[in-house]
């Protein structure tokens, strides 16, 4: 079976696991660095970027979580997780786990839309997906070997680089699974890889 771990310092890490279990994997809430070692993939959940940071540092996650990254398992992050996975983040020397090539701007959407509901496409994955955002950020850019999965608006909201997977919007907060099951079948492939 496939176990799929998401972070649970802070944000919305319950619904996650509804989620991928709804996807046919099983999933575990990753409190200790511990618990990396028995997990085939991770979900970095949105919340808030810079208190989920604050936790990764005070509980020792960050070298941790990026040798989980280098070492080819893949990494979801939604929201506040894809700040968390960029390599860049617009007017901020901040930089987090950088572990893929995208820049992101945090609060994108800007203050008259912190939360609204569209019907995406998203390559590969679904047509018509109901994406929820909440003080959304965006993808500015993504690096050369890096896949757009979806745009809005004319903005990046979700792309895709080897082992890791980011999005704006919400996955786990519908019914629509879609997306969460396409990280599932990323991970099973890269379980059956890593196992050659
Ligand atoms: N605005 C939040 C941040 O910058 C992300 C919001 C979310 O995860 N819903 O961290």
């Amino acid at each position: 079976m496939t176990t799929i771990g998401v972070l649970g310092l802070q944000g919305a890490f319950r619904e996650h696991v509804r989620s991928i279990e709804a996807s046919g994997a099983e999933s575990v809430v990753v409190k200790k660095v511990e618990q990396l070692e028995n997990i085939d993939g991770l979900i970095i959940p949105g919340g808030e970027s810079t208190t989920i940071r604050r936790l990764i540092d005070k509980y020792g996650f960050l070298e941790p979580l990026r040798d989980f990254g280098k070492q080819g398992k893949p990494i979801f992050g939604t929201c506040a997780g894809l700040i968390l996975l960029a390599s860049e983040i617009d007017g901020s020397y901040d930089v987090h786990l950088g572990l893929m090539d995208i820049k992101v701007r945090r609060n994108a959407f800007g203050r008259q839309r912190e939360s609204f509901e569209v019907d995406l496409d998203i390559e590969g994955v679904a047509e018509g997906y109901n994406a929820v955002f909440i003080r959304a950020p965006y993808i500015e850019g993504v690096g050369e070997s890096g896949k757009v999965l979806a745009t809005y608006n004319g903005h990046i909201v979700a792309a895709q680089q080897d082992g890791y997977l980011a999005c704006s919007f919400h996955p786990e907060l519908t019914e629509d699974h879609r997306m969460t099951a396409h990280f599932v079948k990323m991970v099973e492939e890269s379980k059956k890889s890593l196992a050659l």
